[in-house]
């Protein structure tokens, strides 16, 4: 069903308020790695405002590799974010872990997103398949480009259609970097769905100083967004501090991608 063997036209998502997602226009999606703080929130829509960037990325359920580092604010976190995202009119996308969390989260949330270590709970995607929010499903930790297809499959054949594919880095033998940035599966992603690809550079290499090469090196392969980790104080940030960019440093890549996109 996600084939473009099987529908030749490119899907796009409407998130309404004139949003689109996929083939022909270019999403930004920017946000700390973890909700923190109100102060925090109000200072991300400040900066996603000024910059035109409609979508705010943030978690508040966190798969973290310890469990005694952060892992998120929960419900509280959820809904202070969402107070102020609405006033603002910024859209959220975050991550659900388990089936559980769907349903009171579900008024809260534009995007659900399926983190990378949840790519094949079968059970989460088949409950994401029977909820009406688009879903931002991401490539395993050593996932296929298939299993990612396959898993897309999951939650289309329950009857959400409003998928997208994100490439975020695959574990490989280099230790050099975080993860390897899969730019291969971007192109053929496109090739072979319907649906909208995004790219997330920040954990795709997991440095801050070549995110945004590596951002921009997905829009030439086409990516129809990006998804990345910005903060006021990137070295404070409660979580992924090391791959997160500042204000000043998002800014001036927000617009390279847009120029970037435009010369596509
Ligand atoms: C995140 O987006 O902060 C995150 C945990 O991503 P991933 O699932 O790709 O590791
Ligand atoms: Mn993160």
């Amino acid at each position: 069903l996600v084939s473009k063997k099987w529908r030749v036209e490119d899907t796009r998502i409407s998130l309404g308020d004139g949003l689109e997602i996929g083939t022909g226009s270019f999403s930004i999606m920017a946000g700390p790695c973890s909700i923190e703080s109100a102060a925090q929130v109000e200072e991300t829509i400040a900066h996603l405002k000024a910059a035109g960037v409609r979508i705010m990325r943030g978690g508040v359920y966190k798969p973290r590799s310890s469990p005694y580092a952060f892992r998120g604010l929960g419900m509280e976190g959820l809904k202070l974010w969402h107070e102020k995202a609405r006033e603002a009119g910024i859209k959220i996308i975050t991550e659900v872990m388990m089936v559980e969390q769907i349903e009171p989260m579900l008024e809260y949330v534009d995007i659900f997103q399926v983190g990378a270590r949840n790519s094949q709970n079968f059970n989460l995607l088949d409950a994401l398949g029977q909820v009406d929010r688009p879903v931002l499903l991401k490539r395993g930790i050593s996932g296929t480009i298939e299993e990612l297809l396959q898993a897309a499959e999951y939650i289309f054949s329950n009857g959400n259609e409003r998928i997208m594919l994100c490439e975020r880095g695959i574990r490989s033998y280099e230790g050099a970097y975080r993860n390897t940035m899969d730019i291969n599966a971007i192109a053929m992603l496109k090739a072979k769905t319907h649906l909208p690809v995004i790219a997330d550079p920040s954990h795709g290499i997991g440095l801050r100083q070549f995110v945004d090469k590596i951002a921009l090196a997905s829009v030439m392969a086409g990516a129809d967004g990006v998804i990345m980790e910005v903060h006021g104080q990137p070295e404070k940030a409660f979580s992924d501090g090391q791959q997160t960019l500042s204000y000043q440093e998002a800014n001036r890549l927000y617009s390279r991608l847009r120029q970037a996109f435009e010369l596509r």
